[in-house]
This record gives C-alpha cells, sequence and structure tokens, in this order.
C-alpha cells in the first residue's frame, strides 16, 4: 500500500511538471536585423538604362520590412528615403543597435555583360566573422534554390560597414545591372518581393 501511494505521489509529481511545463516555457528569442540599403541621395550606385542600385536596393528593404510578420523579428533600416547617409553614420546606427545580423543591400555592375550572379561578402576583421559565414552560406543556398540567378558564392572582403560592425555582417549583391538577365529580374516588383521573401525565410532561421 505504502509502495502504490508513493508511487500515486510520485506520478502525481511528474504529470503536475509535465502539466507546468508550457507555462513555465521561456518567451521566443526577438531578432533584430539592420537591413543597409547601400547608395542613395547624390550616390546613386550602378546605374544601367535608367535603372539605378539604389532604388532597386531601396524597394527590396522596403519590402523585407513591409512583409515581415513575425512579431520576434524587429527589423530595422538604415534609411527610409533617397538620402545619402556616410558609411560612418550607417556603422553608428548599427552598432547602436546591437542587431543580430546586418545585412547590406547592393548590386553589382561590370564592364563584362556577361558577368552575373549574386555574390555575398563577409570580413574575416568582423568579430563576428564566423557567425557572419555560416548565415552567408545558408542565405547564398536559398538564393541559388528560390530564385532564377547564378551564385559566384561568399567571399571575404574587407568593405567598411562590414569592418566598422561588431555584429555578423553580410553585403549581399544581389546581381549584375549590367546583365540582361539579372538587369530584368532586379528591376521586376514580382522578383523583389520574392529576394525579399527568401532573405525573410534566412532571418527566421536565426530564432
Ligand atoms: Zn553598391
Amino acid at each position: 500500500m505504502k509502495n502504490t501511494f508513493k508511487f500515486i505521489l510520485a506520478f502525481a509529481v511528474v504529470a503536475s511538471f509535465a502539466f507546468m511545463k508550457p507555462t513555465s516555457k521561456d518567451p521566443k528569442k526577438v531578432i533584430t536585423v539592420v537591413i543597409d540599403a547601400g547608395h542613395g541621395g547624390n550616390d546613386h550606385g550602378m546605374t544601367v538604362d535608367g535603372f539605378s542600385e539604389k532604388e532597386i536596393v531601396f524597394l527590396i528593404a522596403q519590402k523585407i520590412k513591409k512583409n515581415n510578420s513575425d512579431k520576434n523579428v524587429i527589423i530595422h533600416l538604415t534609411r527610409t528615403e533617397d538620402e545619402f547617409i556616410a558609411l560612418k553614420d550607417r556603422a553608428k546606427f548599427i552598432n547602436d543597435l546591437k542587431p543580430n545580423l546586418v545585412l547590406s543591400l547592393h548590386v553589382n555592375g561590370n564592364e563584362n555583360k556577361e558577368a552575373s550572379g549574386v555574390e555575398l561578402y563577409i570580413s574575416p576583421k568582423n568579430v563576428s566573422y564566423d557567425v557572419a559565414k555560416n548565415i552567408a552560406e545558408d542565405l547564398n543556398a536559398r538564393l541559388i534554390a528560390n530564385h532564377n540567378l547564378k551564385s559566384r558564392g561568399v567571399k571575404d572582403a574587407n568593405f567598411m560597414i562590414l569592418r566598422e560592425t561588431i555584429h555578423p555582417s553580410i553585403t549581399v549583391e544581389l546581381g549584375f545591372l549590367s546583365n540582361e538577365n539579372d538587369r530584368s529580374y532586379l528591376t521586376n516588383d514580382e522578383q523583389q518581393e520574392k529576394i525579399a521573401a527568401t532573405i525573410l525565410e534566412a532571418i527566421s532561421e536565426l530564432k
């Protein structure tokens, strides 16, 4: 009898803990991400056929923020209009926010019109290099899987925005404005929405 009682008591204790578990669960992790649309204002970046880099990356940055429906993902933009912001000011804005990730969006250009594809850069001088590398590899794989764009891979670079920020930072060159296929892709509203969705997909993996 005594043992049976002990067993029942033990079972009741275990059962009550099992019942309590959902309420004692940690609150979901909140992820803060900075989307840095490159260039702006007088700095147009790459321009081809009336299209400019500053506009393309601004539109995609806006779509990332607008389409984020996850309350545990907070997206900050370094610029919310067509204005020039110095790199050191962008880096200060980013470092003050202490984000989990910084994605600096750009588009490429080359005299060789055949050059095409997505290219991601990380800096060995950034203290969060290893974390950035993992995220960049994941984002690269998603971009290849979801889009009609080639990938030129994840590369090391010493860009100021990567070097001067202390959080995981990646520069994403979304394609070549000088290449016809990439240009028609990057300047298409529907494809820009898809690129934004792929970036949000990679961000949600950080949780
Ligand atoms: Zn650029």
